[in-house]
């Protein structure tokens, strides 16, 4: 623990001692692949017949891990032991709840490299992908166990003559998590222990693709001291046991992060109550993105084709914060689009796990499917000026892949691939820019390359995104200093990593005594 909160360094893999530890964890990890994971309930390890084998995206035959799968009956026993649970972890002194943060946190810093490991194996992302990954977990934990005991406090009110009032932040009660398996670290930990720190009982069910991870991560919270069934971890397919739990009437809220589609039917379902349910359930949704980054006519050229190389092709695309969209101003675009194809090809793709890859596999078959498809579509919608080669025979690879004199309104302008496919628009003018940015129904990340203030000041008031960074790249947010939310079908803009969210895990009663 820190004395104050400050972000987790990322690891310099310039270091060759670095990548040495690195090598080590990985070795560590493939010593234990194959291993059966089984649900946890109230602490106790059930396996079931019906299970899913996790492979590695880089090398579609290796399994990583066998899980379990939950079924109608164990949703209904992981929600009644959340439901018991509550009883008594509702009361557990606010400053006992961040502890047990602060150690998972401590916990993890120790076993950091071992963790990023696991998500090089299972998710396919690359040692700085990981690592960044792993750093963010970490700081969620410091961060919500700080922001408790803050909230924790007694909390300002207009002081009243010959009454005492109070405000307290107490625990709504059984929480769903539903996690993505983009980040599957971090978005997991920070949504799993932001729900418990604020004294709710969590029913935890992965993303399949990354179900051994989130394993390790339940294992670590036992670990770390948090009692049984205050996290329930209940693996199986979403689109079945996902509705049992969204459904259920002592559900008390959900936490989703994952595709505007499952986003979207949660929330409808959640709305409509239940025989028994007391309460309106809330829901915290956080959903996909279109995000684009705008170069202006005065922009620096190669700060915004690293950022644009950076934010498209950062873990193959697949970040909600990805940049899908260059919007370039006519002046500047035919350079700003060399500069980027050049960059791009010196990208080495292969297998997350050796040091020099810069991009590794998709996550999976039907992703892999699905973004061919796009860069199928792409061939009609655009010019293909680079990359558009993909390979599964060994794993799920796709060459980074740019489209140049894309429409606004075409579809790969349009609708989320979630992959390494980037769509180049021209505009005349910047106003003209922003008003493409703005052409979306997603508003989550976005950025502006330009020196000219005016427009910096235009974008800063109309670019509708939840987190705009001005000549920067839209991806790698930092907990506590950009707390991350989308607008419109991005979400419900909770601003995990910010000030803001705890309060969505909590509901506030004042009491006022006379004396
Ligand atoms: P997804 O397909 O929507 O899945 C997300 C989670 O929902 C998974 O755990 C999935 O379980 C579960 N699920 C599926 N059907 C369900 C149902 N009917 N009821 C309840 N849960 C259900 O998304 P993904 O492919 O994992 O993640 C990629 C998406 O997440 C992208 O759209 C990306 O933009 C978005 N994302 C957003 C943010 C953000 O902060 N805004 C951050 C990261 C990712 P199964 O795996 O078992 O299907």
């Amino acid at each position: 623990m820190r004395a104050t909160f400050k972000n987790e360094p990322f690891t310099n893999f310039q270091i060759e001692s670095n990548n040495k530890a690195y090598d080590a964890a990985l070795a560590l990890v493939r010593s234990k692949l194959g291993r059966e994971y089984p649900l946890v309930i109230g602490g106790r390890r059930i396996t079931t017949n019906r299970t899913l084998l996790s492979t590695n995206p880089a090398a579609k035959n290796q399994v990583i891990g066998v899980v379990s799968q939950a079924d109608a009956s164990l949703a209904e026993e992981a929600v009644q032991t959340a439901a018991r649970t509550f009883d008594s972890w509702k009361h557990t002194e606010p400053n006992e709840r961040a502890r047990y943060l602060y150690r998972a946190a401590a916990l993890l810093r120790r076993r950091k490299h071992e963790f990023s490991a696991w998500m090089t194996v299972e998710a396919g992302k690359t040692r700085a992908e990981a690592d960044a990954d792993t750093a963010e977990a970490i700081d969620f934990m410091e961060f919500y166990a700080r922001e408790l005991q803050r909230i924790s406090k007694p909390q300002p009110l207009t002081p009243l003559d010959e009454e005492e009032n109070q405000l307290y932040y107490i625990p709504l009660g059984v929480g769903i998590v539903i996690p993505p398996w983009n980040f599957p670290l971090a978005i997991m930990a920070g949504m799993t222990t932001a729900a418990l720190v604020c004294g709710n009982t969590v029913v935890l069910k992965p993303a399949s693709p990354t179900s051994v991870i989130a394993a390790q991560f339940v294992d670590l919270l036992e670990e770390a001291g948090v009692p049984a069934g205050v996290v329930n971890y209940l693996p199986g397919p979403g689109s079945e046991v996902g509705d049992y739990l969204v459904d259920h009437p002592l559900t008390r809220f959900v936490s989703f992060t994952g595709s505007r589609e499952v986003g979207l039917r949660i929330n409808e379902r959640a709305a409509k109550t239940q025989p028994g349910q007391k309460w309106i359930k809330r829901v915290i949704a956080e959903m996909g993105g279109k995000d684009a980054i705008i170069v202006d006519d005065d922009a620096d050229l190669d700060l915004a084709a690293d950022s644009i190389v950076a934010a498209a092709f950062g873990f193959s695309g697949q970040k909600c914060s990805a940049c899908s969209r260059a919007i370039v101003h006519e002046t500047v675009y035919d350079e700003v689009l060399a500069k980027v194809i050049e960059r791009t090809h010196r990208l080495t793709v292969g297998d997350p796990a050796d040091a020099s890859t810069n991009v590794g596999a998709v996550i999976d078959d039907k992703a892999f499917r699905k973004i061919q498809e796009y860069i199928e579509i792409g061939k009609k919608e655009g010019q293909l000026v680079a990359g558009g080669a993909s390979d599964d025979s060994v794993g799920y690879f796709i060459e980074p892949t740019i489209f140049a004199d894309v429409d606004a309104n075409a579809r790969i302008s349009q609708e989320e691939i979630f992959g390494p496919v980037l769509a180049f628009t021209k505009a005349k003018s910047f106003e003209e820019a922003l008003q493409l940015a703005n052409n979306t129904d997603f508003g989550l990340t976005g950025a502006v390359i330009s020196k000219n203030r005016s427009h910096l000041e235009l974008a800063r008031r109309d670019f509708m995104a939840g987190n705009l960074y001005l000549n920067r790249k839209c991806t790698g947010a930092l907990v506590g200093a950009h707390p991350f939310g989308g607008f419109n079908m991005s979400g419900t803009d909770s601003k995990a990593g910010g000030r803001d969210y705890l309060l969505l895990f909590t509901q506030a009663k004042i009491v006022s005594e006379r004396f």
